[in-house]
């Protein structure tokens, strides 16, 4: 089968989502589950929702279409706030979407009024680690601004914490977010039915907390897609860590001298590695490089060791591994070398159904 290529099993996808659903349901609080480190894959979209997922949200408009070819049902939301340039296209595009400006707002009314729909909004409140977020202060005259625009529905709050500055979801901060619905919630006489507390960072939060609040959904990527949660990069338990293998084939393998000769400057990309090893090593050269994947998250099989990678070309130390040329070496995968080897087009995207049997073979781009 053609290499380098991304093996997905959606049967793994489906139980880390049914796993996380069932843990959550207890305390309240529904998954949305975010595809947008599979670019929007409709495969894994459908295999979130048959785990139980309340609906699907992607960062990317482009990624949302693909899902739209999912039941109907499935709610599609537009996590990352609408470029002003698309607000047409997010109302017809996504069913709700998270936003912050008024602006975007005004032009989402004014797309929902032209295709006669009515576009539902999650204001995202700003509770620290500053990325998207409106300032807590803010967040009641910004929801009356939606309130008063009749093609959009002021359906909830939402925040996103570390990612930009790893700020921890806790009792505070996710507080504050409860504090902020009631609030609103009084002010305008409305009942808001979604309150989303964040990402797969909230996690630990949420199955720990005496008292979620008002949160009632978490938007999951990483944690469902990788089985890891983002604050310390642990293995979540109960989850699969495996539903993503990357696959490459060696194109060179032999014994070379553990020490470069000749004299050393910089490499294709930096400073040259610390070689503490003498004598020889078994190296391998597999067709895959930073144009596939990114090194770092790139996790070799036990007992091999990655030597460094340029665009093209990884090497390993082989260590006691057999390999010959045109054999395959599996490689397990962190988020960042995921999202780089799902948006290279030199990387073929496999997609199993049930472990074992192909479903779909998918190139993308
Ligand atoms: C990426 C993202 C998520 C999902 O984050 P994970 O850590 O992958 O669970 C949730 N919300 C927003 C706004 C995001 O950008």
């Amino acid at each position: 089968m053609t290499a380098p290529r991304l093996e997905v099993e959606l049967e793994r996808i489906e139980h880390n989502t049914r796993t996380l659903v069932d843990r959550l349901a207890p305390r309240g609080i529904r998954v949305c589950g975010i595809t947008k480190a599979t670019l929007g894959s409709p495969g894994v979209g459908a295999a979130m929702v048959r785990g139980g997922a309340d609906g699907l949200g992607d960062s990317r408009l482009e990624n949302l279409s693909r899902l739209a070819g999912l039941d109907e049902s499935t709610s599609r939301t537009l996590i990352r706030a609408p470029m002003l340039s698309q607000a047409g296209q997010v109302v017809r595009i996504a069913t709700s979407s998270l936003n912050t400006e008024p602006a975007v707002l005004e032009a989402l009314a004014a797309g929902a009024s032209r295709y006669r729909r009515v576009h539902d909004v999650v204001l995202m409140v700003e509770l620290g680690d500053l990325r998207e977020g409106i300032a807590a202060a803010d967040v009641i005259a910004a929801a009356g601004a939606v309130v008063e625009r009749t093609n959009l529905r002021l359906v909830g709050l939402g925040t996103n914490l570390a990612c930009q500055n790893g700020v921890v979801p806790d009792d505070r901060n996710m507080g504050e977010l409860t504090r902020l619905v009631e609030q609103v919630e009084a002010a305008y006489g409305i009942a808001l039915t979604r309150v989303s507390g964040g990402n797969s960072a909230n996690l630990d939060w949420a199955l720990s907390t005496e008292d979620v609040g008002r949160i009632d959904e978490l938007r999951l990527g990483e944690s469902i897609l990788l089985g890891t949660e983002p604050l310390h990069r642990t293995p979540i338990d109960g989850l699969s860590t495996d539903a993503f293998v990357l696959v490459a084939e060696a194109i060179e393998v032999g014994e070379k001298p553990a020490q470069p000769w000749g004299d050393r400057a910089q490499m294709a990309f930096g400073e040259p590695p610390v070689l503490r090893r003498t004598g020889t090593v078994r190296q391998a050269i597999l067709a895959l490089g930073r144009q596939d994947v990114d090194i770092d998250g790139l996790i070799p099989p036990a007992g091999i060791e990655v030597l460094g990678m340029s665009s093209d070309h990884l090497v390993v130390d082989l260590g006691d591994h057999d390999l010959a040329v045109g054999e395959e070496l599996r490689f397990g995968l962190g988020y960042g070398a995921l999202v780089r080897a799902m948006t290279s087009p030199f990387v073929t995207k496999v997609e199993r159904e049930r472990i074992g049997r192909v479903k779909a073979l998918t190139v993308v781009r």
